[in-house]
């Protein structure tokens, strides 16, 4: 994709590893929307900080609801142009046994987590499919791969996220659009806050690079599956996660 003029929004982009997707697609020329939804702050410190290099803009919008959505993408076109470039990762974790998953706890895991990329996917596409040309990254995580203990309706919302990149790629890729799920590891983000230092290292060692992923790792694999030269992929996964599951 020429990155001239054209617009990336990143849901969820004011933290984590969000933010290092802004900043690195900024860095390759994009124009950026920032979605945040409780981080106002952030979003506004990282606006300051990219306008030095990048047409930037933050939009509030809580993405698993489809209204809400609707009107962030009206907002965006508005003032930056048409969405080209969708980053979903927009997402929240929780631990919990899956007898004690209550329908709020499913609900809102699946919501944001799943209808959130669905809505704004839906969204970005109907411009995508009119110029031809499209890429939406879906965050993933090993755990929709393989699954995780203590996480099911985690795991259940990231391998739907999964099966969305996989059937979407086939509806859309004659329409000049490429979809793609970046898979993270452990990444070290406020996401991992619950964790204790000595769960940490544990993850580390059971990790073959032994070290834990930055956010940088996985937006350096967004930056990668953005651009042209990843013209012939869509439809798949790609893991980044230091070797922990292969
Ligand atoms: P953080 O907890 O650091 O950040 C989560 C981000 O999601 C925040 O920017 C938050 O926005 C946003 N968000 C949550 N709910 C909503 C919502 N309803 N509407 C809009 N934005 C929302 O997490 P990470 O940066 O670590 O995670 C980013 C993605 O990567 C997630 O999808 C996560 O599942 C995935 N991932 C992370 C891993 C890790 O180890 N860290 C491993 C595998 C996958 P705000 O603060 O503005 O509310």
């Amino acid at each position: 994709m020429n990155m001239n003029n054209k617009v990336a929004l990143v849901t969820g982009g004011a933290r984590g590893i969000g933010r290092a997707i802004c900043r690195s697609l900024a860095n390759d020329g994009f124009k950026i929307a920032i979605n945040y939804n409780n981080s106002e702050k952030e979003a506004t410190s990282l606006k300051d900080e990219l306008s030095a290099i990048a047409e930037v803009e933050a939009f509030k919008c809580d993405v698993s609801y489809s209204n809400s959505v609707k009107e962030m993408f009206a907002e965006i076109s508005r003032t930056l142009g048409n969405v080209n470039v969708l980053v979903n990762n927009a997402g929240i974790a929780e631990q919990a046994l899956f007898t004690d998953i209550t329908d709020e706890m499913w609900q809102r895991m699946i919501n944001t987590n799943l209808s959130g990329a669905f809505y704004c996917s839906r969204e970005a596409l109907k411009n995508m499919i009119n110029e031809k040309n499209g890429v939406i990254i879906n965050i993933a995580s090993m755990w929709g791969e393989v699954g995780a203990s203590m996480e099911v309706h985690y795991s259940t919302a990231k391998a739907g996220l999964i099966g969305m990149t996989k059937a979407l790629a086939k509806e859309v890729g004659l329409s000049g659009v490429r979809v793609n799920a970046v898979s993270p590891g452990v990444v070290l983000t406020d996401m991992m806050n619950s964790f204790s230092e000595e769960d940490k290292e544990i993850l580390k060692e059971e990790t073959p690079l032994n070290t834990l992923g930055t956010p940088e790792d996985i937006a350096d694999a967004v930056s990668f599956l953005v651009s042209d030269k990843a013209r012939f992929i869509t439809g798949q996964v790609l893991s980044v996660n230091g070797g922990f599951v292969i």
